[in-house]
């Protein structure tokens, strides 16, 4: 939930008492002050999130101690009183918890959050997760050793975020948070606290802030609540708040009731955007009127955004981006917020557009018409909820009243929430819309934050510019909004059925393939694990691979123009309207082998989603206008992507790795020129024309006796010619051999090393099996050298993918950035770390933290619809079985520490390897 304003409107809901909480959860203060919630919920089963919420940040800091509130919450993985140095991520790795994926935490200004989920089927676990949160929230031992340890992952973190972004939000935060104690308090701190910092300065900070009546546990999953609760009572009950306890000031930032401007350009800046934040206080959600408030701006913000749509749509248009909205700035402030990405050479004509819509906003309001379509849209939201309602995670829940406690916003259960935004999308007016505008959108508080490519730094307007622009928008005589009529249908006619003419069933996975009289395939798999959820994918053989390399360019962007084009006999915009108030999306794709659609439904309206996939096959749209402004956004979106050392570094790195071939470089002017409307129009229509090449697969809230005349009426009816179709192998791989490059670009002093190993292999289910395992160990063993003994990086990734066509292919990607003079120091090390598992093999221990993550996120991934569609549609695409959880545990049973060493030595031999290096700019020879 959001935070909603405070402003007053008579209403049929509008209390000024506050919402009470879910009396589902089970909540209680202890004497201390330490607050729990509880719930029990079964989605996933046998699993459970544990929270652990502090009212601490980095807003309480002293000068002496800037970024020690984020410097705590490392040192809680460091050493507690029950885990001492690391044991405590290596012990929950052993439970199948991964580090950074599961095991996670947080610190902001406000506030420092915990999260561990669990397995909930060993009792011990539940016990041992809430004495971590104990040892979280009063029993880190702040070792002088690990603090030092930890001095220099903490800097790479903040390394890591060095950027032009980052340069730029320091000059305009101090403005934006209005010289508040916000602009001093960067969660992250100073490098001189970071560097120096004495143990007893952090351990102060540590004594005065984390206390239990600042603390609260939440805990959601398969438990039992009642035994819980006494565990909590007994675990908890003995925390101490200081003696000289500090107050919890709330910090604030002051509304100095003036206009302000700044103009920053920097040189790795690649767009320019002209931003305007009109700020006001904020109020919580916690009250029926809060929440009214907030259903209204979310209504608001909708209706704004569907305005906006068509007119950077439109051919010629001078905006590249725009977006304006009202919502939570920080702290004590929420803002009304334009954003326009003008083109460079019009900025003066952007802007105005951008603008012009707000002044005609505020001038004649919103229609009934758009009010409408808004509310349905917001009831069809909270409808699929409340269908939800048993179904929804537990990680969603504990978020809730993570933010109930530090926040007060309210969580007063899906059913009370529903009713409400029933009763409040009944009674809303477009009146009470409207006022908004005139409350929200004033000419005071009001901030320009303009931000531009150094080279773009001319052309900027001053702050009597652009208030002219504005002044000369507001005077023009503007006509009222005029909605885009739509009472079009999709399609011209309704498709005339086909059969089905063939069933089979497969019991084991509880499977039913269709066979539809034009030679399409149809596989349902009903589950249960959703109420209302229909998942779908559908597949043919072929891609951008069946086409030369003249048309590559045309037929990679084809349905990224047909999707801005809209489809059938309707605009996208008349699309979304078309579609206003339903559950549902699909969307067609073509890789390099395959292509076909992807999307997904509720059960009513699957009709719908069924019918849009006969347009999208049927019916595509070719509309010049749109064309011509996908390419000159394209343009404009790489005019300057050659100053941002990222995208440098990527196109190097795709350059030397696929030695320029044309398919796979970065973006360029030259290869938009390329693209040809109709060839990727025809092209698209080709690669559509035939339904017996499709195989589509359904998992969900299935009724497959409802389903199949829909099945039959709109992919039945799509045309056939029944001619196989294939992918070609056009044997694009990684160049073989030792190759390294170094990459010079960007003025901050770090590095990004990005190093590849790879080969071709027989692609199975076991080598892929064992690859991933290997990965996995390499990755915690990275984790453990270069960053927890070396101090070296923040987090090292390890990346593998196996693919079976259309070439048998491995690849490892090693990637972390670190400071430049450690690079070479850094990739000996990762190397070394290779060395050893293919001379020695990894160590019991790792290959047994291993496959309890695999066994674990088995466990969790077969209790969701999308884990089982890429099951089932990877294995038909791979000509692969499906394989049962019992199988994968013989699989597992299999891979030991020997088997690995041997995959290692023969996967790994590190005779492909390309070792990518981008460094800063001025280390590079002139
Ligand atoms: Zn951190």
């Amino acid at each position: 939930m959001q935070l909603a304003f405070g402003q007053k409107v008579q209403s049929t809901v509008s209390s000024e008492k506050a919402i009470p909480l879910d009396p589902l959860v089970r909540t209680g203060k202890l004497p201390n002050g330490f607050t729990y919630f509880i719930r029990h919920n079964e989605s996933p089963k046998g699993r459970a999130v544990f929270y652990l919420a502090n009212k601490v940040g980095s807003i309480l800091e002293t000068d002496e101690q800037r970024g020690l509130a984020h410097f705590t919450e490392h040192m809680s993985f460091n050493g507690t009183t029950n885990f001492p140095k690391n044991k405590l991520v290596s012990y929950l790795q052993q439970a199948g918890v991964r580090f950074g994926a599961d095991l996670n935490a947080y610190t902001s200004f406000d506030e420092t959050v915990y999260e561990l989920p669990i397995p909930t089927d060993k009792p011990d676990l539940i016990k041992t997760a809430t004495r971590i949160m104990r040892d979280w929230a009063q029993e880190a031992l702040f070792d002088a050793e690990e603090i030092d340890k930890e001095r220099g992952i903490i800097l790479e973190e903040k390394r890591l975020a060095q950027s032009a972004q980052e340069r730029m939000r320091k000059q305009y935060f101090p403005i934006l948070l209005n010289g508040s104690r916000y602009t001093e308090r960067s969660p992250i701190g100073t490098d001189e606290v970071l560097k120096n910092f004495k143990p007893e300065t952090i351990k102060a900070f540590y004594k005065d802030w984390y206390r239990p009546n600042l603390q609260a546990l939440i805990v959601v999953g398969d438990i039992d609540v009642d035994a819980l609760e006494k565990e909590i009572k007994s675990v908890f009950g003995d925390l101490k708040n200081p003696t000289a306890e500090k107050q919890r000031t709330k910090y604030e930032v002051p509304l100095k009731n003036q206009n302000q401007f700044i103009a920053i350009s920097d040189k790795e800046q690649t767009s320019i955007q002209i931003q305007i934040f009109i700020k006001q206080p904020a109020q919580a959600l916690s009250t029926e009127t809060d929440y009214r408030n907030l259903v209204m701006r979310s209504l608001y913000n909708q209706m704004l955004r569907q305005r906006y749509e068509p007119i950077l749509l439109k051919e010629n248009s001078s905006l590249s981006a725009v977006s304006a909205s009202m919502n939570r700035l920080i702290a004590n402030l929420d803002a009304f917020s334009l954003s326009a990405n003008p083109k460079p050479e019009e900025i003066e004509k952007g802007f105005k557009t951008a603008w012009r819509e707000i002044v005609r906003l505020k001038q004649f309001g919103f229609t009934e018409v758009e009010l409408d379509r808004a509310k349905k849209n917001f009831l069809s939201y909270s409808e699929s909820r409340l269908k939800e309602h048993d179904k929804t995670s537990s990680d969603k829940y504990a978020k809730e009243y993570v933010q109930y406690f530090l926040n007060g916003v309210m969580a007063a259960g899906i059913q009370k929430e529903h009713e409400l935004t029933k009763l409040i999308l009944g009674d809303v007016q477009l009146a009470d819309l409207n006022r908004l505008s005139s409350s929200y959108i004033k000419n005071e508080n009001r901030d320009f934050i303009l931000l531009a490519p150094e080279k773009d730094k001319a052309s900027l307007p001053n702050q009597a510019a652009l208030e002219s622009w504005m002044k000369q928008v507001e005077e023009e005589k503007l006509e009222p909004y005029v909605d885009v009529a739509n009472n079009k249908s999709l399609l011209s006619h309704s498709p005339t059925p086909g059969k089905i003419i063939k069933q089979e069933t497969e019991p084991t996975f509880n499977l039913s393939t269709l066979t539809l009289s034009n030679g399409l395939k149809v596989i349902l798999k009903p589950t249960e694990l959703k109420n209302d959820e229909i998942l779908f994918t559908a597949f043919a053989k072929g891609g951008t691979s069946r086409y030369e390399d003249d048309d590559y360019q045309s037929v990679a962007n084809a349905t990224s123009i047909l999707l801005s084009s809209g489809v059938g006999n309707l605009s996208l915009t008349e699309l979304s309207i078309y579609l206003t108030g339903k559950s549902m999306q699909v969307r067609p794709y073509v890789s390099t082998i395959a292509h076909g659609m992807s999307g997904s439904s509720s059960g009513k309206d699957l009709s719908s989603a069924l019918e849009l996939v006969h347009a999208y096959f049927t019916a595509p749209r070719k509309d010049p206008a749109t064309f011509k402004n996908i390419i000159d956004r394209a343009y404009t979106a790489i005019r300057s992507r050659g100053d941002d050392p990222n995208s440098v570094f990527q196109d190097s790195t795709l350059s030397v790795v696929y030695k320029d071939n044309p398919r796979m470089t970065g973006p360029s002017f030259e290869k938009l020129a390329r693209i040809d409307q109709d060839r990727a129009f025809d092209i698209y229509k080709e690669l559509f024309s035939d339904a017996s090449n499709f195989t589509f697969v359904f998992v969900g809230s299935i009724d497959t006796l409802a389903m199949k005349p829909l099945l039959e009426k709109y992919l039945g009816s799509i045309p056939a010619a029944n001619f196989k179709t294939d992918f070609k192998n056009l044997n694009i791989q990684p160049a073989k051999g030792k190759i390294e490059k170094l990459v010079y670009k960007g003025s901050e002093k770090k590095a990004t090393v990005n190093l590849l190993l790879s080969g071709n292999f027989d692609f199975s289910t076991d080598a892929n099996l064992a690859l991933s395992a290997l990965k996995e160990i390499l990755q915690i063993r990275l984790l453990e050298r270069l960053r927890e003994e070396e101090s070296g990086v923040y987090s090292p990734q390890v990346v593998y993918s196996g693919s079976k066509y259309p070439i048998g292919l491995y690849q490892y990607n090693i990637v972390f950035g670190c400071a430049p003079e450690n690079v070479d120091k850094l990739v000996a090390s990762a190397l070394d770390e290779i060395e050893k598992l293919k001379n020695d093999g990894p160590s019991q221990l790792n290959v047994d933290k291993w496959k309890a993550e695999f066994s674990r996120s088995l466990e969790t991934g077969l209790q969701s619809n999308a884990y089982w569609l890429s099951l089932i549609s990877s294995s038909l695409q791979n000509n692969l079985d499906l394989i049962i959880p019992e199988a994968y545990q013989k699989k597992l049973d299999k891979i030991s520490p020997q088997s690995l060493k041997e995959t290692a030595k023969r996967y790994l031999s590190g005779e492909n390897c390309i070792k990518m290096v981008l460094l800063p700019e001025n280390m590079g020879t002139k």
